[in-house]
């Protein structure tokens, strides 16, 4: 009797507060609506979309990027979700609209940049990432290095001696896609054994060249990915399982996957189905699909499969592989030289010749990759934060909430929820 009474007063709660879901929904179209509107004129603007093709727009052609004009539409938009949040009483609404309405403020800086008009790089990853990412001196590199200086110990340049190393692990050309196919489907196992994967998922891999990027993967919808791997360079062993992570399990592909699922399947959230590439979104996505490889393979989980699968299949001796792994551990502190080079090139602060030079030296580029790093970074601009400080940022969030690496269930459990809803990179702090 009692159980009823609470349910009727439920009830009647619910009567009484108008039902302003379907406000929000509308709302939300607009968002996706313009998002494919500005992906007409800007062909990075839109890395994914899934909905509707009704919320196409016919196509327009302008003599030139109608930054004021988007802007507008922008502006009016926000100023309608502002109202929406002002009078909004349900916090699940309040929740998912300040989330669009961070995505509406990428949607401008981004249309500010194309347009031509680009502010300082910390002004940039806040208005488009939601963070600004630290910033390091030449001393912190130096120490890091040091630190390698001794673990390598030996005859000739300590840069020579890496790649000696190194190359000891460099995958066969023509074994790299039995050796990729290997990586995915280990990491593909491991994921599916904590959350429900959908049965018809898929993903396809392509070898591509003359890109930007090392690695992409295009999300099709319906659990489906392509993903490409970029040849110019030799693939060592460590891309290989992260590409088996990163771009794919529990990385980019399960992301997509969930957030399809959870968000746009069983809760109708429109949205969703649009994914604008310099976006909040994209901070959650890098940083997570990043810590996805430690998710996949924690502790020394990585060498141990390298050496018992992946180079046995590869046909490369395994010795070494051990000192080779903690050797990019150390390289890795270095990480965030190519952010100081992406603020200084993009603040004009560093010629390209001197960024190249920066990432040699402190981020222990090799002179072909510093090159290929430096047309990605104005390419993508700030958005390389997204890598090394998206990661920082999702490993302290599930680890500080007890996803260490003791407690693998909590881990994957913390990072499922993560994949699974709308996560703005300031929840993580
Ligand atoms: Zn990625």
């Amino acid at each position: 009797m009692k159980n009823i009474l609470i349910l009727l007063m439920a009830l009647t709660a619910c009567q009484t507060q108008p039902n302003t879901k379907p406000a929000l929904d509308k709302l939300a179209t607009e968002y996706v609506k313009l998002g494919l509107e500005i992906g007409q004129q800007d062909a990075d603007f839109v890395d994914a979309y899934y909905g509707p093709d009704s919320l196409k727009p016919e196509v327009v052609e302008y003599e030139a990027f109608p930054k004021d004009e988007f802007l507008e539409k922008i502006i009016s938009l926000q100023n309608s979700f502002e109202g929406y949040i002002s009078s909004e009483k349900d916090s699940i609404n309040i929740k998912r609209a300040n989330y669009i309405s961070a995505q509406l403020n990428a949607y401008a800086e981004r249309v500010r940049i194309v347009g031509g008009e680009t502010s300082d790089f910390d002004v940039e990853s806040m208005a488009l990432f939601g963070v600004e990412a630290p910033h390091y001196d030449t001393a912190h590199f130096e120490k890091a290095i040091e630190k390698l200086e001794v673990f390598l110990h030996g005859e000739g340049t300590l840069q020579e001696r890496f790649q000696n190393l190194a190359s000891r692990f460099v995958i066969p050309v023509e074994k790299l896609d039995t050796v990729m196919k290997a990586a995915i489907a280990e990491a593909r196992k491991r994921t599916h054994e904590h959350y429900p994967i959908p049965e018809n998922e898929n993903f396809s891999l392509e070898f591509v060249n003359d890109k930007a990027w090392s690695g992409y993967n295009w999300y099709q919808g319906n659990f489906t990915s392509l993903i490409q791997i970029n040849t110019d360079f030799p693939i060592s062993i460590e891309r290989v399982i992260d590409v088996g992570s990163h771009e794919s399990y529990p990385g980019h592909h399960v992301f997509n996957m969930l957030l399809e699922e959870n968000l746009y399947n069983k809760q109708g959230l429109i949205e969703t189905s649009i994914y604008p590439l310099f976006s909040p979104q994209s901070l959650i996505a890098e940083g997570s699909a990043n810590y996805g490889i430690d998710v996949a393979f924690p502790g020394t989980d990585k060498i141990t499969f390298a050496k018992e699968v992946l180079l046995p299949l590869a046909g490369l001796d395994t010795t070494g592989i051990t000192k080779y792994f903690n050797a990019l551990e150390l390289v890795g502190e270095l990480n965030y030289a190519g952010n100081e080079v992406a603020r200084g090139v993009l603040n004009g602060t560093m010629t390209d010749r001197e960024g190249i030079d920066y990432l040699i030296k402190y981020g222990f580029y090799s002179p072909e990759k510093a090159k290929q790093r430096i047309a990605f970074t104005k390419k993508y601009r700030s958005y390389v934060i997204n890598y090394n400080y998206g990661k920082d940022l999702v490993k302290n969030y599930i680890e500080s909430k007890g996803g260490t690496a003791d407690n693998p269930q909590k881990r994957w459990e913390l990072f499922g929820e993560l994949l699974s809803n709308q996560v703005l990179p300031v929840d993580l702090k």
